[in-house]
């Protein structure tokens, strides 16, 4: 899968910006781990009007389990 990323953090960026071929990077700060959350499991977790920044504190980081300490961008899946 080839990504590239699109987005930066904003503040202003809500659940409803993304589209199918968008995905969440979060990496996490505690432990490193990098996770991709896709536009579907944003939309099954959260309104459409809520803003990632302020979602961001209740993402859950896979590998430490820990919430609360993370850095996200935006990515463009590639469908080459
Ligand atoms: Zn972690």
């Amino acid at each position: 899968m080839n990504t590239r990323i699109v987005l930066t953090a904003r503040f202003g960026l809500r659940v409803e910006d993304f589209m199918d071929c968008h995905v969440l990077t979060v990496e996490c700060l505690h432990c490193g781990h990098k996770g991709h959350v896709s536009a579907a499991t944003l939309r099954s977790m959260f309104k459409p009007y809520e803003r990632i920044k302020l979602i961001e504190h209740k993402l859950r980081c896979s590998q430490c389990r820990r919430t609360g300490g993370s850095h996200w961008y935006v990515e463009e899946i590639n469908a080459e």
